[in-house]
């Protein structure tokens, strides 16, 4: 399958919309025969993070599909003349896979977040979707010692598509360090989505989505942020001057930034 990449400091990003990603999703799980397909959705702080972990870097590198999700990618495809169709934020991805997978009659699983929170993301997914079939949830705070029974369980329902909702870098390292354990055709990190399907944080009003400030939205409301979203003005101001802004900070030459 020919994708069509924009490369921004070594991360390969997908120019794709929401509901080409959608259905995109479908025919990697086509492919796939429970090869554990790994989709991703860099944002600034999932590139800026890659620049220093090169375990992160190397499971975005693998990934069979990159969505574009922040406004900092949007401008540094912009930068770079080869403009993103649109931002695709995870819940609206989400959304799409639901809807194209539920036309095909895939099977979904739901790991992340607090207890209840799978269930009542479920809950309101089938609201929508009532074909859907979501063959199983369990929430995202378990010791290691549990890991083993709830690769246990994923596995013997053999899902299509596996949402893991622990947060990045968590869950991609998650995914990655189960791959070939987990008998899934598609594994994607999905961030705080069950919490906003679940309707634990409301979602930014269209027009604040629409004006790429879903970010500040989320950082009023959840002040603690501030700490992760410092890198956002150290990318615009990196992508704005770099020479080459395709190179990451492991490629041998050129780097963009002295380690
Ligand atoms: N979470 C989890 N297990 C953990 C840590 C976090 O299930 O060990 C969940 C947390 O409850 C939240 C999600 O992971 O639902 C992380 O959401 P956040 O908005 O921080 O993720 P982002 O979209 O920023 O990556």
């Amino acid at each position: 399958m020919q994708r069509d990449l924009v490369t921004i400091f070594g991360v390969d990003i997908d120019n794709i919309t929401a509901d080409e990603a959608g259905k995109r999703t479908v025919e990697l799980v086509k492919q796939s025969n429970k090869s554990c397909k790994i989709i991703v959705a860099p944002n600034t702080e999932f590139i800026m993070m890659a620049q220093k972990d090169k375990e992160f870097y190397d499971i975005l590198k693998k990934a069979s599909l990159a969505t574009p999700d922040s406004i900092g990618v949007i401008i540094g495809g912009k930068l770079q003349k080869k403009p993103f169709k649109e931002r695709i934020p995870g819940q609206t991805y989400f959304r799409k896979a639901i809807e194209h997978g539920t036309k095909e009659g895939l099977t979904f699983y739901f790991l992340g977040g607090k207890e209840g929170i799978a269930e009542k993301a479920k809950e309101n997914v089938l609201k929508d979707f009532p074909e859907c079939k979501i063959v199983g949830c369990h929430e995202g705070f378990f010791e290691k010692d549990s890991e083993e029974e709830v690769i246990k369980q994923i596995n013997e329902l053999q899902p299509n598509v596996l949402f893991v909702a622990l947060g990045a870098p968590l869950q991609e390292k998650w995914i990655a360090k189960h791959q070939h354990e987990l008998k899934v055709d598609v594994a994607t990190g999905q961030g705080g989505t069950f919490d906003y399907e679940a309707g634990r944080i409301p979602r930014a009003p269209k027009w604040i989505q629409k004006i790429g400030m879903e970010w500040l939205w989320r950082l009023c409301r959840e002040p603690k942020r501030i700490v992760r979203m410092r890198v956002l003005p150290i990318f615009l101001i990196k992508i704005l001057f770099a020479k080459d802004k395709k190179k990451s900070t492991w490629d041998k030459e050129g780097s963009f930034e002295k380690r």
